[in-house]
């Protein structure tokens, strides 16, 4: 599945592809990737001749800020774009194409049909469910150590699922989340409340770290996932615990463990991340 990082990457992207070009016309071969509530005949008389002025990203959404439209795509697993030629022959799981008027097409592959679009009207993009509730991207200019603090203090939950719920911060999915704690040196099982002051500014600085060196990267490429329209990532960020079970922590040489968080794979060091029935217990 992508990463905020990946989607990052699909982003600039499809900036560099088809920002400025007009779309002339769409076919749409799967209708259930266009949700409610347009059909896919309401969404592709919508998006006739409407231009694709910039490609904006909240979290994991793709959003296409045309003229009278947004038009916010999700991912999902597998779903990736192409450009192609028009007339060139269409792969196999393209269930959406937009043929631009200057004689390409930006194509949406799928091979698990799990992605969606939707058209909302422009300036309701942030308003959408799914969007609304999404926490700050990681970036210091957005997200702050203050909120965060009081967002942990409040939250009994263990760390880990708290963080990967994006309303915190948006961007920690499972490589991660698992990066971002044992750069912290935190046990994924900590309460949130259990942090100490000097463990949640470990925490905001790492998942910042973290995320921006994936980001710069362009993500991570892990299992199928192909990062920028089908180009496989010539970057990849190091990743220092994820899918690491049983090699040396690079700190101390501890072999990484791995254990289900959620009913997430989710790898630690057994000695820089230490759960003890008293870091466990919140903090006064
Ligand atoms: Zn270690």
């Amino acid at each position: 599945m992508p990463e905020l990082p990946e989607v990052e990457t699909v982003r600039k992207g499809l900036t560099n592809l088809v920002a400025g070009k007009t779309i002339a016309d769409v076919d749409v071969y799967w209708d259930r990737i266009i949700t409610p509530p347009f059909s896919s005949e309401a969404f592709r008389n919508e998006l006739l001749g409407e231009t694709i002025h910039r490609i904006d990203r909240r979290g994991k959404y793709l959003i296409f800020i045309l003229d009278h439209w947004a038009m916010i795509s999700h991912l999902r697993m597998e779903g990736k774009y192409e450009v192609e030629q028009t007339g060139e022959p269409l792969k196999k799981h393209t269930h959406v194409v937009f043929h631009l008027t200057d004689g390409r097409d930006l194509r949406y592959l799928d091979v698990r049909k799990f992605g969606r679009m939707t058209l909302v009207p422009i300036g309701t993009q942030h308003e959408v469910t799914g969007i609304r509730d999404l926490g700050p991207e990681p970036i210091p200019e957005m997200f702050k150590l203050q909120p965060f603090k009081v967002a942990l203090k409040t939250k009994a939950r263990a760390i880990k699922p708290l963080l990967l719920d994006q309303k915190i911060v948006v961007g920690l999915g499972n490589i991660y989340v698992d990066e971002s704690l044992y750069e912290a040196k935190i046990h994924p099982l900590r309460p949130a409340n259990s942090l100490t002051s000097a463990e949640v500014k470990r925490l905001y600085h790492a998942i910042i770290d973290v995320l921006g060196r994936a980001v710069e990267a362009g993500g991570t490429t892990i299992r199928t996932y192909q990062n920028a329209l089908g180009e496989a990532g010539k970057f990849q960020v190091a990743l220092l615990v994820y899918g690491k079970t049983g090699e040396p922590c690079v700190r101390c040489g501890t072999p990484i463990k791995k254990m289900k968080v959620a009913q997430r794979g989710t790898h630690y060091c057994p000695q820089c991340q230490i759960l003890t029935d008293k870091n466990s217990l919140p903090v006064t």
